[in-house]
């Protein structure tokens, strides 16, 4: 069966000498695996849209489980990405956690979204980087079925507090009073960050990139989401590392 959808290349992996084994965020099928023929040959019409970031209009074909890529016209390369080593470093970094959190089997359009703005933000600048990542890591755990509860506090219902305490296991949070009798790793959030955390889980996509935070709250931020993101998953990620590397530089 043929499909037309719209995708972007999450990861490339050689398979042979000729041949790519591709993840791909699409429209319509979410988080895929297809086999690209040839595309590892330089002068292959698949070689240049098969890419890490690649965003094309594409032709699959499936047999049961199995995709191949026929057929894309690429859209966007992001090329601006990739003339900054940190940009491009960030951009592998939402792919892996995109190739994890992403929706599978069913319509990833939603998510897709995400992504690309995401990437569009990056490229342009028009939010730093420090913001970007734990609006990524957040907004996707999010999507994905890890909502955490921001509400309120988890012990007397309060919105907000003078200290407020945020429970990376089970994505709650705690006044200060309650998490003294409640165990458990936990942050302490500042003011700025509990608002950009609630802001980046609720606000409509149309609102969502529309934010600031202060300089204090940046750290916290950051720590908290990838912290939550790391319990959530379970796991490392590569991609993180290599950031982190470049970063700690700066
Ligand atoms: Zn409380």
């Amino acid at each position: 069966m043929q499909i037309k959808t719209k995708g972007i290349i999450l990861k490339e992996l050689a398979n042979g000498d000729d041949d790519k084994l591709l993840t791909i965020l699409t429209e319509d099928r979410g988080v895929i695996f297809a086999y690209a023929k040839g595309a590892r040959r330089f002068k292959n019409s698949l070689a240049a849209s098969t890419g890490l970031l690649c965003y094309s209009s594409m032709v699959l074909f499936t047999n049961r489980e199995r995709f191949s890529l026929d057929h894309a016209d690429t859209i966007e390369q992001f090329f601006g990405l990739r003339q900054s080593v940190e940009k491009l470093a960030l951009a592998a970094y939402f792919a892996e956690i995109a190739s994890v959190l992403g929706p599978k089997e069913n319509d990833g359009g939603q998510y897709l979204k995400l992504l690309l703005n995401s990437l569009f933000f990056l490229q342009n600048d028009r939010l730093p980087m420090e913001l970007l990542k734990p609006l990524f890591e957040l907004r996707s755990l999010s999507m994905a079925g890890f909502m955490p509860d921001l509400v309120a506090c988890e012990g007397c219902g309060c919105y907000e507090a003078e200290q407020m305490a945020f429970y990376p296991v089970d994505g709650t949070i705690c006044c200060g009073e309650c998490s003294r009798k409640k165990a458990g790793i936990h942050i302490f959030l500042t003011k700025g960050t509990l608002a950009a955390m609630r802001h980046i889980i609720y606000s409509p996509i149309e609102k969502l990139f529309a934010f600031t935070i202060g300089s204090d709250s940046i750290k916290i931020l950051n720590d908290t989401t990838e912290r939550f993101l790391q319990s959530q998953t379970e796991r490392n990620f590569q991609t993180l590392d290599f950031y982190r590397s470049l970063t700690a530089l700066l």
